[in-house]
């Protein structure tokens, strides 16, 4: 039996490797991690993050040949594949800080492996990484070898929180790097006949490290740009009465151009590139709510699926801190007092002189805005950061509504009558 160990029990890791688990029954999977409380809620029926399909693929392959341990070193000296799925956050010191990659994390497990393996290994780099890498890690490896063959694997994910499962059920595609030498080919070619258990052949491309590894940086590269392009056009269309929704979809329809990934927002976040669940990792919320208390605002926050202690801590720590898991966090951040968290979207705005959305989850888009605007303060001010709701139907009530792309409510006072 082929032993699959994964490094990192994360958004990336957890998920990926229950659907390898799932669809490879011949395959044993054992998912590692430093963090005993992570690994203890993968272990339990309150899984440590929120995706729909996640539970039951778990369920379904968990003891059987689906494994979570902190029993890191063990787990990888018994695996034929170690797939490394750290964290890879911002550099938060040193040259770079701010901007390059922090591959602290990916140092250390790749040393682990080289003083614990025993066998020849395939390691994979799950975790999205500089070009090069690879060969930083080859490095580390092969000069700590005591014999034993590396080969290493790009073979980077693509899969977006929020529609995990689904996106590895189907994936657009699967990449996979390795060096191209006999051994390198074979390497890759293990790899591609674990995905081959459910993805088909022709969504299943290989390239050369260096291809892989700058694949995956190009991908989101060209993501951002379209959003960033068209959280650009909002502020056209808000200077100009245009709408950006109905902009977004004629641009869209253009074949050339394709729909997706047009919607204008407050911004993205997120450690690798966008999120929208639990994880708050450089949401532009916190931007938002750090604004707001710069000018010494009280906010009361609102969210389904984020804990207060999270919100605090993210409230309190410095920008790229927040991708740092908390369990590698040297102090503990004291609560931001001028923040208070509540647990009902009504309780939140109670009083409020403004309610700001910064997150498109679905209830925000069926709340009983009279009752809202009834117990707010006025004017009622309502900033709309996602889109989501309907300014007329708000300006109605009363709200003054300000929508991102969307024309304000100037623009409608000045627009003459349409007869
Ligand atoms: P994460 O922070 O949720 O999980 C990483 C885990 O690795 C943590 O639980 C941490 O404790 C563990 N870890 C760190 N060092 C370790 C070590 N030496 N030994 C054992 N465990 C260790 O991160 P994530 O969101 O799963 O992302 C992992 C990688 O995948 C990152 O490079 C990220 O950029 C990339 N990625 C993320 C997404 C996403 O949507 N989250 C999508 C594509 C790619």
């Amino acid at each position: 039996m082929v032993k699959i160990c994964c490094i990192g029990a994360g958004y990336v890791g957890g998920p990926t490797m229950a659907v390898i688990a799932l669809k490879c029954p011949d395959i044993e999977v054992v998912v590692v991690d430093i963090s005993k409380p992570r690994i203890e809620a993968w272990n339990s029926d309150t899984l440590p993050i929120y995706e729909p399909g996640l539970d039951d693929v778990v369920k379904q392959c968990r003891g059987k040949n689906l494994f979570f341990s902190t029993d890191v070193e063990k787990h990888v000296a018994e695996a034929d594949i170690i797939f490394v799925s750290v964290n890879t956050p911002t550099k938060t010191r040193g040259l770079g800080a701010g901007k390059a990659a922090d591959l602290t994390y990916w140092e250390s497990a790749a040393r682990m492996i080289a003083d614990v393996s025993k066998s020849d290994k395939i390691v994979v780099e799950k975790s999205t990484v500089p070009v090069k890498t690879a060969e930083a890690i080859e490095k580390i490896l092969t000069h700590n070898s005591k014999g034993i063959n590396y080969q290493i694997l790009s073979n980077p994910e693509f899969l977006a929180e929020g529609t995990a499962i689904e996106d590895l059920f189907k994936p657009d595609r699967v990449l996979i790097g390795g060096r191209e030498t006999p051994e390198g080919r074979k390497a890759v070619q293990a790899l591609k006949d674990v995905y081959a258990h459910w993805v088909p052949e022709d969504r299943i491309l290989t390239t050369n490290l260096w291809s892989a590894e700058l694949s995956k940086l190009a991908a989101n590269a060209f993501l951002a740009q379209r959003i960033s392009s068209v959280n650009a056009i909002s502020a056209l269309c808000e200077a100009t009465g245009a709408n950006v929704s109905e902009v977004a979809y004629a641009v869209g329809k253009d074949t050339r151009i394709g729909p997706k990934f047009l919607n204008a927002s407050v911004g993205f976040g997120g450690s690798c590139f966008q999120k929208d669940t639990g994880d708050t990792r450089e949401t532009p919320a916190i931007d938002v709510c750090k604004g707001l208390l710069g000018d010494k605002a009280q906010i009361s926050i609102y969210d389904p699926q984020v804990t207060e202690d999270q919100i605090q801590r993210d409230l309190a720590m410095n920008k790229f801190d927040w991708d740092h898991p908390m369990h590698l966090q040297p102090t503990s951040p004291t609560a931001v007092k001028q923040v208070s968290c509540v647990w009902d979207a009504y309780e939140a705005t109670k009083g409020a002189h403004g309610l700001c959305i910064l997150t498109e989850w679905d209830e925000f888009k069926t709340l009983d805005y009279q009752k809202i605007f009834d117990n707010m303060q006025k004017p009622a001010f309502v900033f709309d950061g996602r889109n989501i709701i309907d300014p007329e139907k708000l300006r109605e009530i009363g709200f003054i509504v300000y929508s991102i792309g969307k024309p304000l409510d100037a623009w409608l006072k000045d627009m003459p009558a349409v007869a």
